[in-house]
């Protein structure tokens, strides 16, 4: 059987295992060396290289998984998105970003990038044209975020990534919130497809990584750069990585069959005034979702009813976690104006249309019941 003929699954389980020919062990055996042979040997290996044996064998799973033709791993997302930007771009150079993008990435943009003479600009909307608005003469690359955070609004990929192929601008993609499970932005036409891998690829909240999939001539232009930053992840934890990445497909369809079923119940509480999620038919991505991915994800956000404590509202949960990260087995809640989004100011908040009561859900792998219950006993203290 054809290697990229294998199911999604069977690439989670076993594409990029590494064989234990010494015992023949079941599992990928984890390779901890510092220091490797140099004399006749093909390829120099060292941790930094980013090609020690756990780390180029679990970058074919990854990259299996995108479509791509390779993958790097890296220490946490931050580090494989600045190495990215900062890999393509030069003084002089121009950039396209969507309006709401991951706050850590916006940061990064707005505290150093007019120190190394990058210019950015961030779009006005979602729609291509939104993006096409932003183009200069001197804008190399155009980069988005789809389902968006926190209010999992859609960009039309294939839109844009047909727009900067037009223009000769490399298009990236921070394809964390889907995973290659529900969308495969390569197949959209995107270039570079990145990952805080601290998410769904760990999934059980203990592994910080990222990863970036793409081209075989991208990947060796982000590893020039990348060799000298050092962001690479330690073995044993890509080893823990390659574990999680088993179970990253049955996971991330049970998460998002729940977030479907929780998304329906939500909608039809009075304490909820608005549910954000593109398997909603009211959402206004609903026909976008249907075309460029595979069902709708396991994350929703909801605001809640004029008038009430979302602040208490989270402490009064007892099964669901108040917690700043996201998309692990476990469910979390989180409030954007205190967390991910503090750090806008409250009118450009209001511009993106992040109330102060909107909460942010990453559904876990609990039965609907249980959630649904915690919700309603939190929903019953602060309503009386
Ligand atoms: C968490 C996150 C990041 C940053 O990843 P870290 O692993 O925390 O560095 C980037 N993009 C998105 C969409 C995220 O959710």
């Amino acid at each position: 059987m054809s290697k990229n003929k294998l199911g999604e699954n069977t690439i989670c389980t076993h594409t990029g295992e590494l064989e234990d020919k010494t015992f023949k062990g079941a599992v990928s055996p984890i390779y901890m060396s510092t220091s490797y042979e140099f004399m006749d040997v093909e390829i120099g290996r060292y941790p930094r290289y980013f090609n020690t044996p756990n780390q180029e064998y679990l970058a074919k799973k990854i990259a299996a998984l995108e479509h791509a033709e390779a993958a790097m791993i890296f220490t946490s997302g931050m580090a494989v998105i600045s190495t990215t930007l900062l890999a393509f771009l030069n003084s002089g150079d121009h950039l396209v970003l969507q309006n709401d993008i991951y706050g850590g990435t916006r940061n990064l943009i707005e505290a150093h990038f007019d120190r190394y003479n990058i210019e950015y600009s961030f779009t006005n909307g979602l729609h291509v044209d939104d993006f096409e608005a932003c183009i200069k003469p001197n804008t190399k690359l155009i980069y988005l975020e789809s389902p968006s955070n926190p209010l999992l609004k859609l960009v039309d990929i294939e839109a844009v990534a047909k727009l900067a192929k037009s223009k000769n601008m490399i298009s990236i993609i921070d394809n964390t919130f889907a995973t290659p499970i529900i969308q495969k932005p390569i197949d959209l036409g995107i270039d570079i497809v990145l990952h805080s891998a601290t998410k769904y690829f760990g999934g059980h909240s203990d592994i910080s990584a990222g990863a970036v999939a793409t081209t075989q001539e991208h990947i060796d232009t982000i590893w020039t750069l990348a060799k000298n930053l050092g962001g690479n992840l330690s073995d044993f934890t890509v080893w823990m990585l390659e574990r999680s990445m088993k179970t990253l497909s049955i996971r991330v369809k049970a998460q998002q069959k729940n977030a479907k079923k929780m998304a329906k119940i939500l909608n039809k509480n009075e304490a909820i005034s608005k549910v954000y999620y593109p398997g909603l038919k009211s959402h206004p991505d609903y026909k976008l979702a249907k075309k460029q991915m595979k069902g709708f994800g396991a994350m929703l956000s909801f605001d809640l009813a004029e008038g009430l404590d979302a602040e208490l509202f989270l402490k009064s949960l007892k099964l669901i976690k108040p917690s700043m990260s996201l998309a692990g087995v476990e469910s979390t809640m989180i409030l954007p104006a205190l967390t991910s989004h503090a750090l806008l100011s409250p009118e450009d908040r209001a511009v993106q249309g992040i109330k102060d009561g909107l909460i942010r859900f990453s559904v876990g792998l609990e039965e609907v019941d249980d959630l649904i219950n915690d919700i309603k006993q939190a929903l019953k203290v602060i309503i009386s």
